[in-house]
C-alpha cells in the first residue's frame, strides 16, 4: 500500500463475465461509503479511464476469451500490487469456458449464422470485434494471481470481508492463495 497518509487505490476490472460479480459488488450498499472512506476506487467498469491506473488491489471478474483481454489482463497485471481473481468465471473459467467444448469456428457460426435472425457473416478485420482466443482461460492461466474469491457470484459480505482484510494487511480469510489450496 502507498504510505499512512494516502488511501490504498482499488480498481475493479470486468474480463469475460457476465457482470454478476460486479452487481454483488455493488450490493455493498452502505457499506460503499466504507469502503470509500478506506480506499480510493480509482477503476471500475463504471469509470471513465483512458489507462489502467497504478493500484495496489484489482478484482478481476470474468475470465480471459480475447486477445484484446489478454493483452489488457497483461496490463493490469503489471500496475497492480495484488491482484484477486474474482468469482467463478475468473477462478476456473465457469460458465464463460463453456464454449471451450467448442471449436472457435463453431462458436461463431452459431452466434452470427445458425441463431442469427439476419445473417450478415462472420465478422472479419472488424477491430470492433475482438478475436476470440481458441480457448476460454480462467486468469490465473495467464498472469499471476494473488487471491482467489470463488462463487458465482461471490456475495457482497464475502467480497467486503476479502477487501477489508487486505486493507487491513491481513492475509484473506475467505480467499485460497493458490488454486486448490
Ligand atoms: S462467476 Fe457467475 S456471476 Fe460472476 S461473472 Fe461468472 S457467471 Fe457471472
Amino acid at each position: 500500500m502507498d504510505s499512512l497518509t494516502k488511501k490504498p487505490r482499488l480498481a475493479t476490472v470486468w474480463l469475460g463475465g457476465c457482470s454478476g460479480c460486479h452487481m454483488s459488488f455493488l450490493d455493498l450498499d452502505e457499506r460503499l461509503f466504507e469502503l470509500h472512506r478506506r480506499a480510493e476506487i480509482c477503476a471500475s467498469p463504471f469509470t471513465d479511464y483512458k489507462d489502467f491506473p497504478e493500484v495496489d488491489i484489482t478484482l478481476v471478474e470474468g475470465a480471459v476469451t480475447t486477445a484484446e483481454q489478454l493483452e489488457e489482463i497483461r496490463h493490469v497485471r503489471r500496475r497492480t500490487k495484488i491482484l484477486v481473481s474474482f468469482g467463478d468465471c475468473a477462478v476456473t473459467g465457469n460458465v464463460t469456458a463453456m464454449r471451450n467444448f467448442f471449436s472457435v469456428d463453431d462458436v461463431l457460426d452459431r452466434a452470427y449464422r445458425e441463431t442469427a435472425t439476419q445473417i450478415v457473416g462472420i465478422p472479419s478485420g472488424n477491430p470492433a470485434v475482438p478475436r476470440l482466443l481458441d480457448r476460454v482461460r480462467p486468469v490465473h492461466e495467464v498472469v499471476k494471481v494473488d487471491y482467489f474469491l470463488q462463487g458465482c457470484a461471490p456475495s457482497a459480505e464475502e467480497i467486503y470481508r476479502l477487501l477489508m482484510d487486505l486493507l487491513d494487511g491481513r492475509t484473506p480469510a475467505l480467499a485460497g492463495r493458490k488454486f486448490g489450496s
